[in-house]
């Protein structure tokens, strides 16, 4: 019996030393900073929801390291869930509306512009959200990456979070660098996504710029789970004009063009509407219409605005 309460008390004594060793690893004071504060207090998710929350988004690397590990993946693919973690891929043009927003923009049903049952609020406070570039976690686990400090954290408390928590690992931006993270990226072939995250209070949070050969969300999409929502667009090329240099077909990052009698063809089952095809067209063959079959684009909950990516 007392060998029973000694490995008791030993193990409650080696928790509260994990936690403590945890806890100043990531906060550095004694006491929580503000945005710590912040962050648990702005819903009533479950505490485990909020502690998963504040780890992945001050810790994003450690986070997502699991999901480098060959058996772990394996398991992933069995029993991932997009339900709760989930992105909506966005044009160039819509991702720039985002950062340029000058007025607060608080949305809570956007069943059918990501079609999950939860994690699909925008909730953006103030005018001008607050914008911090932080190095992509994806990007990070690997040695020759992609250039790294493209993941744009957008709004409050987040940004702060990040910032306060991260501070080699993460900046505060203004809206035209912010642009011309984007635009670099769109040039890079990389498309735009926004995601939302259940323990990141169910909120939109950032635009990530993904690659297929780091971003681990679209390697998660690829092995079948259906992680990314499509645009709500579909490209449409006009036979006409295009004189089949393939610049789209090489670019596409789901491998959705193909070239039938040297003029480009979209596969619509693979296309995911990002519109990096459309800037990649040098004889502007390619324009993006509606797919109201595939979803609802993000432009429909955007006020307009003007500007580099704007009308
Ligand atoms: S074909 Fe579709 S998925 Fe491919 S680049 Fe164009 S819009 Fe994106
Ligand atoms: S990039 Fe434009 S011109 Fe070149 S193959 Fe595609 S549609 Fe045709």
């Amino acid at each position: 019996m007392r060998l029973i309460i000694a490995l008791a008390v030993g193990i409650c004594f080696a928790a509260i030393i994990l936690a403590l060793t945890i806890y100043f690893y990531l906060e550095r004071s004694w006491l929580p900073k503000e945005s710590t504060r912040q962050f648990f207090r702005l819903s009533p998710l479950p505490l485990a929801k909020k502690l998963e929350g504040y780890f992945y988004a001050v810790r994003p690397d450690l986070y997502l390291k699991p999901a480098t590990w060959p058996w772990f993946m394996k398991c992933l693919v069995r029993n991932e869930s997009p339900d709760y973690y989930h992105g909506k891929v966005v044009t160039v043009e819509e991702a720039g509306k985002i950062v340029k927003l000058n007025q607060p923009l608080i949305r809570t049903d956007l069943e059918k512009l990501v079609p999950y049952p939860v994690a699909r609020d925008i909730i953006l406070n103030n005018p001008l959200p607050s914008l911090a570039v932080m190095e992509c976690p994806c990007r990070a686990q690997k040695e020759n990456s992609c250039p790294r400090d493209v993941c744009l954290v957008v709004g409050e408390p987040f940004v702060t979070l990040v910032l306060e928590h991260s501070p080699q690992k993460a900046r505060k931006i203004g809206v035209d660098e912010a642009l011309q993270i984007l635009a670099a990226e769109e040039e890079r072939g990389h498309i735009h996504t926004v995601w939302f995250k259940d323990a990141m209070h169910n909120r939109f949070y950032t635009i990530c710029n993904c690659c297929t050969c780091c971003c681990l969300g679209m390697a998660s999409y690829f092995r079948g789970v259906p992680r990314i929502a499509h645009s709500g667009y579909r490209p449409l090329i006009d036979r006409e004009i295009c004189v089949g240099c393939s610049g789209c077909t090489n670019i596409c990052p789901f491998s959705a063009v193909e070239m039938d009698n040297k003029k480009a063809v979209v596969n619509y089952e693979r296309c995911m509407g990002c519109g990096v095809c459309v800037s990649h067209c040098p004889v502007d063959a390619i324009k993006l219409l509606a797919a109201p079959d595939r979803g609802v684009p993000l432009d429909s909950v955007l006020p307009p605005a003007g500007g580099q990516f704007g009308p």
